[in-house]
């Protein structure tokens, strides 16, 4: 069981090397204390699949989730998994990545906002940006053209810090 973790992570993504085990674990507790706080079931599915989009900081889709699912529940067919993504979306446990139609475990589930995400070129990992400031430009900008947000998309494709010292 990993350390219960004692600050707040400054940087998105997290150094190459890091104690992975350390994130899925503190998700996975995040996860069940919210859902158990919300009065939704953490069905075992719902854990398995989120456990294996916690398998690293890259965006997994739907078919790689059921492709990894084992067992003798494993789902028959991409609309249970769905479900289940649904499910975890819902209750901000993962973001999807529109543009990669993939999804990531949020690390800190509960924020207002839709994340801003940033893509990592190189490396292929994903991080959620959050900047309240652009967030209210946008909502001010988007009201003065007169245009009402439902649903707000914003990825970043790039080069995370690691990558770019290694290029460097
Ligand atoms: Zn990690
Ligand atoms: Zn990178």
């Amino acid at each position: 069981m990993g350390a219960k973790a004692g600050t707040k992570a400054a940087a998105p993504f997290p150094a190459q090397e890091h104690d992975h085990g350390h994130c899925a674990t503190s998700a996975m507790d995040r996860a069940a204390a919210i859902c158990a706080a919300r009065g939704v079931r953490l069905t075992e599915l719902r854990r398995r699949v989120l456990e294996l989009v916690w398998t690293s900081h890259r965006p997994i889709g739907a078919y790689d989730i059921l492709a990894q699912l084992g067992g003798p529940d494993r789902p028959a067919g991409p609309p249970t998994v769905y479900r289940a993504l649904d499910f975890l979306q819902e209750n901000g446990l993962v973001h999807r990545i529109a543009s990669l139609n993939a999804y990531i475990g949020c690390p800190d589930p509960g924020h207002a906002f839709a994340p801003g995400i940033m893509i990592c070129e190189e490396c292929g990992r994903a991080a959620e940006l959050h900047d309240s400031a652009a967030d209210n430009a946008l909502s001010r900008a988007a009201a003065a053209a007169g245009f009402a947000i439902t649903r707000r998309t914003i990825e970043m494709v790039g080069r995370c810090r690691d990558c770019a010292a290694q290029a460097a």
